[in-house]
């Protein structure tokens, strides 16, 4: 029997004692307008068991039909991974007995996936890591169990279970990785690096929303440890349902010392499935892991085979987007970034919003300005992601080129940014509405100054004693007279001509 005892290897000790093997599966529906085989509509969040027909409930005798679109999906991931398409590939049943799977069997492949062997170079903290691909294949998702009337939402202690069909048949692909071997102490931020990288690539070719919070990107991570890199690998355990890319790198975390404790206490690890827990970033043991041959796998006699024809391949190919590594490289050109300052634009997750907004008109550094140093921070505090924040890569440039205008500073410009943020409008209707405008009437700024000499006389004293640096103190005063709304530099020519 597994233990449930909790007896950890601190990570940095196990992974030098111990030489972790990663692998890792990633689920990803597809954004096709209907399901994988019949014509129900896919749209997320619907009333349940309103997008259902013959074919996805499973009754008897309905047939079903491939999705082509789903098919062009899969191969332009495939051809996206560097992998090998195909000529001819079948669909297998693979059975197993689950209430919200209703026809007992999920169609999948199984020996013959249409896409295989490929590889994809992942950025892990500026360095490039490959990751080979053994296969990504198409099935179909299962529908949605609700346990009600417990305090968990698992079925232990609920009073019934609803099923949900809504989900069932939507086209998924599973893209599978080679062993990921020789990270070593990296382990966990290679998987994490890899599931956010698959992530910008499936959604650079428009096939997935790949919205980890909403299901439509899921991973499951494998983990073995052994002795030493010479060493067959170890048993691996495999954790389902990793929702989160900080979760991916926690759950390998805590399997790398949980491995490691009971590989130190000479046990064995199970292969097993785990469960992951968000809330004390622990996994619990699922069930013991089906061999291959559990399923009674056999090829579906109701789908033709697929046989994409060449041709066809060769065009999806040349519709594929440039990939993430050299649009980095090209943007970092164009841009004239350091390697570091690209890294942090890319660890804010802030390079498409930077490259739209100097597509709107801004200068590159100045993009990166506000989406890094402002408006990161702002979305950081309010826990949402930069594309959450209720402002485009549009208005950044305009604020910038009112900046670049003279019209507001950098001071006002911050201000402007709390206006959008709070939905008074484009950052020219906040400076209007608000009054921020950069005062420049010079009687007015005059005016000001001359107030500040004859309120500061120590000051001024200085000043025209050469102290020229004591003039901070009159600026100061000065801005926060006129608050804020005063072009620095201008107010400090005019002291020092009083004062000269
Ligand atoms: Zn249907």
């Amino acid at each position: 029997m597994t233990t449930t005892a909790v007896r950890l290897v601190p990570y940095e000790e196990a992974v030098e004692r111990y030489d972790p093997v990663l692998g890792l599966e990633v689920h990803v529906e597809l954004n096709t307008a209907s399901k994988m085989f019949c014509g129900c509509t896919t749209t997320f969040g619907a009333e349940p068991n309103t997008q259902v027909c013959p074919v996805c409930l499973g009754l008897p005798g309905a047939l079903p039909v491939v999705n082509a679109k789903a098919v062009e999906s899969v191969i332009r991931i495939g051809l996206a991974l560097n992998c090998s398409i195909a000529g001819w590939c079948r669909f297998a049943r693979k059975n197993y007995f689950y209430p919200d799977m209703p026809k007992n069997f999920q169609t999948s492949q199984y020996d013959e996936p249409i896409a295989y062997d490929g590889y994809t170079d992942v950025d892990v903290d500026g360095e490039t890591v490959r990751v080979e691909i053994e296969r990504a294949h198409m099935e179909e998702d299962t529908g949605k169990s609700l346990h009600v009337g417990g305090a968990t939402g698992r079925i232990h202690g609920a009073d019934h279970s609803l099923v949900d069909y809504n989900r069932a048949g939507i086209p998924l692909i599973e893209i599978v990785t080679k062993p990921i071997e020789d990270t070593g102490a990296r382990v966990a931020a290679v998987a994490r690096a890899y599931v956010s990288h698959l992530r910008d690539l499936v959604r650079g070719l428009g096939v997935s929303d790949v919205r980890m919070d909403q299901g439509s990107l899921r991973c499951d991570v494998n983990l073995s440890l052994r002795p030493d890199p010479s060493a067959p690998l170890g048993t691996r355990s495999e954790t389902k349902n990793v929702n989160s890319l900080r979760s991916v790198e926690r759950a390998v975390r805590f399997e790398v010392s949980r491995h490691a404790a009971v590989l130190d206490g000479g046990g064995r690890v199970v292969q097993e499935t785990r469960h992951w827990h968000e809330d004390t970033g622990i996994t619990t043991p699922g069930r013991v892991k089906e061999e291959a041959e559990d399923y009674r796998y056999f090829p579906e006699p109701d789908l033709v085979p697929i046989a994409p024809d060449p041709g066809w391949v060769e065009e999806l190919r040349a519709t594929l987007p440039e990939p993430p590594a050299v649009r980095r490289q090209r943007l970092q050109t164009d841009w004239g970034f350091s390697d570091l300052e690209v890294r942090d634009v890319i660890g804010a997750g802030a390079l498409d919003r930077i490259e739209q907004t100097v597509a709107a008109g801004a200068a590159p550094s100045a993009a990166k300005k506000w989406w890094l140093a402002e408006l990161a921070r702002r979305a950081n505090d309010a826990g949402i992601a930069l594309e959450g924040l209720p402002i485009t890569p549009a208005d950044v440039a305009e604020l910038q080129s009112l900046v670049d205008a003279g019209r507001i500073n950098d001071t006002l410009a911050r201000q402007v940014l709390d206006g959008v943020l709070a939905g008074e409008g484009s950052p020219e209707a906040v400076v209007s509405a608000r009054g921020l405008g950069v005062i420049s009437d010079e009687a007015e700024l005059t005016a000001a100054v001359e107030r500040a000499i004859e309120a500061n006389p120590d000051v001024a004293a200085k000043i025209r004693a050469g102290k020229v640096a004591a003039a901070g103190a009159l600026i100061g005063a000065v801005m926060k007279e006129m608050r804020g709304q005063a072009d620095a530099g201008r107010v400090r020519e005019l002291i020092l001509e009083k004062l000269s």
